[in-house]
């Protein structure tokens, strides 16, 4: 249990100050005891903390007794980190790795809807701990299904609750967000676990305006008369309010007190930064978890600010970051997948869970005193997106990043098929040109793409078609830009 250190010597500072101080009195730290340990130190403690949860799971939890009992495996054999490789990966996805198909099929079903059964389900059978006390669970959550398929739901206890809470709690007041703010969350209330920011901002001792159930304008409308200085949402929707206040007349730089935005529920790119800074003239910050990790585990600080690392909470999550191919360890800066152990959940807890979110670390310190590692540039892309190119690896932000150093370039798609020789892939790209780019420079402006390519990532696209101004597809929400083409034959 974390002791909230709400302010200097753990006081607690007078919650109703006046909105907008540009200095402040509190300590710099959420919980400075943990965040200015030695990165040594928190690794020390996470796995002592995942030897105790692997062995309260264990006495409590069926679904993993039964699963670690087929398999032999005690939590007892435990002891070092490299023992940690023993236990089974587990993932919602099926078909990757044949060992673990059995684990994933039965995932699948614990956590799927069950139309036939749908009372049961919420209460989520043996992988729940509480699957026979369900009077124990305070909260359910579930996710929008759009990656997996099937939405993924998951139940906390009160005290999860509170755990997840803690997550968002080190990465707001880290992010500078303070008992002086204002701040709302502009979704509505739903199923969505990011609400738990809400709750924690709350905890935290800021001043919170629910805007759920009201359309663009009103919030817009809302901000203009209210001093809000704190604003969380998704990074699309923050791009969004920038395009409507426009044709509102409305400049959110000037009219509005929001200073900083504290992203959710997607991965925020460095063009879509760019766009919510200038439109809002307010910092925007990176976060980074997922429905089935239950809390905000990653954080960008104010001092590492704009850079998109992301600090790793390893005393709330145990972390592992594992070549996606082969799942053994990489070292640090080299590309791998994150995987992960919940550390304070007791209800619908994941030990070593597939992300497929591709990160690189770096345990080189930070500015800011905190003694967590960091994901280099965040979440660098997916593991079921990546291919290789004469041996390169290449995945969708690579080439996203490559391409939006084009200011000629308005949308663009990536279609990956097998290489000619039958090793690996090869890949085209279509651009849809700004309007003002004249047809003539377009052969230029192919060759400029091709030879970026060359310098940033190695590889060149195999092709490169520009087609006519407007004609590929806009995304508002998540945007899926690359295509996997099978082999005509
Ligand atoms: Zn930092």
């Amino acid at each position: 249990m974390y002791l909230p250190f709400l302010g200097r010597e753990g006081k607690i500072p007078p919650f109703l100050r006046r909105a907008g101080r540009k200095e402040d009195s509190y300590n710099k730290y959420w919980n400075p005891y943990i965040e200015t340990l030695s990165l040594k130190e928190i690794r020390e403690i996470s796995f002592r903390k995942l030897q105790a949860q692997l062995k309260w799971l264990y006495e409590n939890n069926k679904f993993y007794r039964q699963l670690w009992d087929k398999l032999k495996i005690s939590p007892d054999d435990i002891k070092t980190p490299d023992d940690v490789r023993r236990l089974p990966i587990m993932t919602r996805r099926t078909g990757e790795l044949p060992q673990f198909v059995q684990l994933e099929a039965e995932l699948e079903r614990l956590y799927s809807l069950d139309k036939e059964s749908p009372n049961y389900k919420w209460q989520y059978g043996d992988f729940c701990t509480w699957g026979d006390r369900p009077e124990l669970l305070a909260q359910h959550r579930q996710t929008s299904g759009t990656t997996g398929g099937t939405p993924a739901r998951m139940g906390d206890t009160m005290r999860d609750w509170e755990y997840a809470q803690e997550g968002w709690c080190i990465a707001h007041w880290a992010q500078g967000i303070r008992p002086y703010d204002m701040a709302t969350w502009f979704a509505s209330y739903g199923l969505f676990i990011m609400w738990v920011s809400f709750y924690s901002m709350e905890k935290m001792g800021a001043q919170m305006i629910p805007a759920g159930g009201m359309d663009t304008k009103t919030r817009i409308n809302m901000l203009t008369r209210v001093p809000i200085t704190v604003l969380c949402t998704t990074p699309t929707y923050a791009a969004y309010i920038v395009d409507v206040a426009e044709e509102m007349g409305v400049d959110l730089r000037e009219e509005t007190s929001v200073r900083i935005i504290t992203m959710a529920g997607e991965p925020l790119t460095q063009s879509a930064k760019k766009k919510i800074e200038t439109g809002w003239g307010a910092r925007a910050y990176d976060t980074y978890g997922s429905t089935e990790t239950g809390l905000v585990w990653t954080f960008e600080c104010a001092d590492d600010y704009p850079s998109g690392n992301l600090h790793v909470i390893e005393d709330l999550m145990y972390v592992e970051v594992l070549d996606p191919n082969t799942l053994e360890p990489v070292k640090p800066g080299e590309l791998g997948e994150a995987v992960i152990t919940h550390l304070g959940r007791s209800s619908t807890p994941v030990v070593r869970f597939r992300t497929h979110d591709l990160v690189r670390v770096t345990e080189e310190p930070c500015k800011c005193g905190r003694g967590y590692a960091r994901f280099i540039g965040g979440v660098l892309g997916r593991s079921d997106d990546m291919f290789k190119v004469k041996g390169t690896m290449v995945f969708p932000s690579l080439i996203e990043n490559v391409v939006r150093k084009f200011k000629e370039v308005d949308e663009f798609q990536v279609i990956v098929e097998d290489a000619p020789s039958g090793v690996g892939k090869v890949f085209r790209l279509i651009i849809d040109p700004h309007p003002s780019v004249s047809p003539n420079t377009y052969d230029e402006l192919k060759e400029r793409i091709r030879q970026q390519f060359r310098t940033d990532i190695y590889v060149r696209p195999e092709e490169v078609e520009i087609v006519a101004p407007g004609s590929l597809p806009r995304f508002e929400q998540k945007a899926k830009r690359i295509t996997f083409a099978k082999k005509e034959k």
